[in-house]
């Protein structure tokens, strides 16, 4: 089941159910719908045998507190649509939907230990501070503060990369304390930090006209201080939150590409957006077959008759089965051919081309019919020979 799937379907209206239905109503509604849409009672009734596979898929996410919360969490992430990668940072520039890099997510129930990765936690903060500084006023405003971004490495064998892959990801991250819901403070009530007043930032003159701003150390950048700091943090409302999340590497990428999932990195502060996932991608090398941008290379002996003569070539392929390539006759040693459409995957769907590179093998046992051919060969060639424009070439210069 993928995250578009998740996006797109809503299971509650599939149950009939709200939003905050609990488990037992869940349950009650998915017997009743089930009884309902049996093929047992609809033989034969295809919309009704239609309607009971529904029904079940939204059971089995629903029905299940873990798949269910993981669904809840996909559908806010992903359910506005607003989430998009943007171009990447220095390895290259890929743009590709969320929905297609974090499939399977929900399905395989990846999460380790406390969730509130990204979106949720950062919303919830805002809410927080944002009440308490409505009500503490006087004009102090305490800045959104976007959340950490944090640089991940995968490694894919060569297939994987040239088709794409689904890989588990594992991070550890900064999370909003659970106890303290991220104030840090016992009691969720937090005092703006007089330092700085709420900034988290003090401005330290330069004297060159401008100022520098450093986070404020009496209350680490955050603005705030614990009037009676929470036990499980120790007032610094963070905690440390490990994660595998199942991350889609695209088609086509390449070895050292860097790949940038925006919104994937720790969550914002006090409603600040949550920093972006780097993923650097390492590509093992293939016994076989090279990389050329879209193009896939390889390289493929052909006999001394072969190419003098011309004939058809079997050529392996990556993942699919052989092509055969038409040799003309008097193919050179080296000479590079296209098998168009084997090549790797691009953005855009279509593949690019497989280069082979023809190269003539030289026997080295040869049998008496072989040895008597080649010698016969030899007498009938005496009168060429191979080397002498590279004697005239040498002497002109
Ligand atoms: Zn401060
Ligand atoms: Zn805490």
């Amino acid at each position: 089941m993928s995250t578009k799937d998740f996006v797109e379907k809503d299971y509650y209206k599939v149950l009939g159910v709200p939003k905050d239905a609990t488990d037992a109503e869940v349950k009650k509604a998915y017997r009743k719908l089930a009884r309902e849409y049996h093929p047992d009672a609809n033989k034969g009734d295809a919309k009704a045998e239609e309607r009971f596979k529904e029904i079940s898929e939204a059971n089995d996410v629903l029905g299940d507190p873990k798949k269910r919360k993981e669904y809840d969490e996909a559908r806010a992430l992903f359910g506005s649509g607003g989430f998009r990668a943007g171009p990447g940072g220095a390895g290259g520039n890929f743009n590709f939907d969320l929905g297609d890099l974090f499939g399977g997510a929900p399905g395989g129930g990846q999460t380790a230990g406390a969730g509130g990765f990204g979106g949720g936690g950062g919303g919830g903060l805002g809410d927080v501070f944002g009440g308490l500084f409505n009500r503490g006023g006087a004009g102090t405003r305490v800045q959104p503060r976007r959340g950490q971004d944090i640089e991940s490495e995968v490694t894919l064998s060569f297939t994987e990369a040239v088709d794409g892959a689904t890989v588990p990801l594992r991070m550890s991250s900064q999370a909003p304390c659970k106890a303290c819901s991220g104030t840090g403070d016992k009691n969720g009530t937090p005092r703006v930090c007089p330092t700085c007043v709420g900034t988290g930032q003090v401005s330290r003159g330069s004297g060159g006209g401008f100022s520098l701003t450093d986070p404020c150390v009496d209350c680490k950048g955050r603005g705030l201080i614990a009037q009676d700091p929470c036990d499980v943090c120790k007032g610094s409302g963070r905690a440390k939150s490990a994660r595998t999340m199942q991350v889609r590497i695209p088609a086509g990428v390449s070895d050292g590409q860097r790949i940038r999932l925006r919104g994937k990195g720790s969550p914002g502060e006090r409603g600040g957006p949550a920093g972006d996932l780097y993923v650097v991608v390492h590509v093992d090398a293939h016994p076989v077959f090279g990389r050329k941008g879209d193009n896939l290379t390889v390289t493929v002996p052909v006999t001394f008759p072969e190419a003098a003569l011309g004939g058809e070539v079997k050529v392996p392929t990556l993942g699919g089965p052989p092509v055969t390539l038409k040799l003309p006759a008097g193919t050179p040693n080296g000479r590079t051919m296209r098998a168009r459409g084997k090549g790797a995957v691009r953005k855009d769907g279509t593949r690019g081309d497989l280069l082979v590179t023809v190269e003539v093998s030289v026997p080295t046992d040869l049998g008496a019919d072989a040895q008597d051919a080649l010698e016969a060969y030899r007498k009938a060639t005496a009168g060429e020979d191979p080397r002498a424009e590279l004697f005239q070439a040498a002497k002109g210069a």
